[in-house]
């Protein structure tokens, strides 16, 4: 009897076991997790359903998917979306594969894991971090140290990937997504580029082309009538790119073939660092600061070829008895700002601004300067310059902000202590949930602007330096020239930035070593 009815309850007890919790899996994929195989979206998945079904009392309800966002944030729109449901009480409980796929910042992570969840009777697991709330044997101290790691991991991952693309830039490497036009990333070093022998041809035949005379029309009208495709068409067709990179345009474009026969990385030269990546914003630097490394690969054209085509682009004819001329890429007109055009007159040279002639009148007027003049005038204020520099004394260099800077770093310390110290009150209860939210903001916002005034202060007290140091060899300079008789290409090239030129021959000369114009007549 006894033991009929033990039975009997014993079949009765699945029928009690109705499920209870409705899941949200929750599966997230960031961009750099797409590397790695184990976290793919799939394997999420089947993961969490692996564990639903395992498990009495579970029912998949609803799976939210966050795809190529970091963890760093919670602003991702699938987990929002999870919430919500979690406040009308459509889900009752999260599955993810593991406590990174919640988050990777510790602080908020362990915020929803100790105080969201629990608040609100939610369940969440963990799968393979084998975490799971309705478990009390599992979490706790162990969450919390899981999410600092998770989150150093985070910042680390993002730090190497910079440090090793800079690394490889400063090395000559090529760090680009496809090989430039011409060349192929070599098949045993994708940060070397070999000549892609069909292409490299091309390129030969432009650049021979173009020491032969012929314009960039002559050259367009070749490429496109002999049915040569284009860059990211030839990329398509050898498998490089997809239909939709490769774009529409099955034709040559002018703009293509300047940027070809201007680039140095045809003569063997790695140019690189052109852009830059200020939070999140591509932004282009300017070519001084291009991290430029010599004979990096094989050239496609000699070097002699390569500087023809930049004379020639310059409209500066590559003819010897021209050469002698010291102000190379230093005459502009001052009306219009067109670089001037260098004219032979019967016994001397000049200087002629030629927008009238290739556009229109309206553009600008007729002005035009004997290079005599020019070099007359920027000797004698050279010289005033050297009178001026030599009066003043040595240039003293500017505050540096150390003492603001030391009080910035205090203060941004003590508020990073405050920001942690400020989880531990909520979990320990000192406050609720709003009040820390709001305290947070307020540290956080602190935070932030500090860290804007000490990357401002930093930045000037580096501009500060460059100046001076330039200033002070500006200064050495033209000590050096004040005795000096005349003027050569070198000296002009140190000293001067550029000359303006105006129409009643007034000129105005923008020195390397200072900020204003000096007006000379
Ligand atoms: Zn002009």
């Amino acid at each position: 009897m006894a033991r009929k009815s033990r039975r009997g309850v014993e079949a009765a007890a699945p029928q009690l076991v109705k499920p209870v919790y409705r899941v949200g899996a929750y599966v997230r994929l960031s961009a750099v997790d797409k590397k790695h195989k184990g976290d793919s979206l799939e394997n999420q998945q089947s993961i969490i359903n692996a564990f639903i079904e395992e498990h009495t009392g579970l029912e998949l309800t609803e799976t939210y998917i966050d795809n190529g966002l970091t963890g760093q944030t919670f602003d991702r729109p699938a987990f929002q979306r999870m919430l919500a449901d979690m406040e009308r009480g459509k889900i009752n409980c999260c599955v993810t594969k593991d406590l990174s796929r919640l988050g990777r910042h510790a602080i908020d992570t362990g915020y929803y894991i100790e105080k969201f969840f629990p608040s609100r009777n939610i369940r969440y697991v963990a799968v393979t971090d084998n975490y799971d709330s309705a478990d009390t044997k599992s979490g706790g101290v162990m969450v919390s140290l899981k999410n600092m790691v998770n989150e150093a991991y985070a910042l680390d991952i993002g730090r190497k990937i910079r440090a090793t693309k800079q690394m490889h830039i400063r090395n000559g490497g090529f760090v680009g997504r496809f090989a430039p036009y011409g060349y192929q990333k070599s098949a045993d070093n994708c940060h070397k580029l070999v000549p892609d022998e069909y292409a490299a041809g091309i390129v030969r035949r432009m650049f021979e082309m173009a020491t032969g005379g012929q314009g960039v029309t002559e050259i367009l009208a070749w490429l496109n009538g002999s049915g040569v495709l284009p860059p990211k068409r030839y990329f398509h067709s050898i498998g490089q790119v997809s239909e939709k990179e490769a774009g529409k345009h099955i034709h040559w474009n002018k703009g293509v073939i300047y940027a070809i026969l201007k680039n140095r990385v045809y003569v063997g030269d790695m140019v690189q660092g052109k852009n830059k990546n200020v939070n999140h914003v591509e932004v282009h630097l300017p070519q001084s600061e291009w991290v430029i490394t010599e004979n990096t690969h094989e050239g496609i054209v000699s070097r002699e070829m390569f500087n023809l085509v930049q004379d020639l682009f310059n409209g500066r004819a590559a003819k010897s008895r021209w050469d002698n001329n010291i102000f190379k890429q230093k005459i502009f007109c001052g009306h219009c700002g067109h670089a001037m055009r260098r004219v032979h007159y019967k016994k001397s040279f000049g200087f002629k601004c030629t927008t009238q002639a290739y556009y229109s009148k309206d553009d600008c007027t007729l002005v035009s300067i004997n290079e005599n003049i020019v070099r007359e005038i920027l000797l004698k204020s050279l010289r005033e310059q050297a009178t001026f520099y030599t009066s003043v004394g040595p240039v003293t260099s500017a505050p540096v902000f150390t003492a603001e800077l030391r009080d910035i770093q205090t203060e941004l310390e003590r508020n990073e202590r405050y920001l942690q110290g400020l989880y531990e009150g909520l979990i320990c209860g000192d406050f609720t949930e709003v009040e820390y939210k709001e305290m947070k903001q307020a540290y956080e916002s602190k935070i932030a602007s500090l860290t804007a005034r000490r990357h401002e202060l930093r930045e000037t007290a580096r501009l500060t330096a460059l100046e001076t140091a330039s200033r002070s060899k500006a200064a050495d300079r033209i000590d050096t020239i004040s005795c000096a008789e005349d003027l050569t290409a070198e000296v002009v090239d140190a000293l001067v930035d550029k000359i303006l030129v105006f129409e009643n021959k007034r000129i105005e000369v923008y020195y390397k070593f200072s900020m204003e114009g000096v007006a000379c007549e």
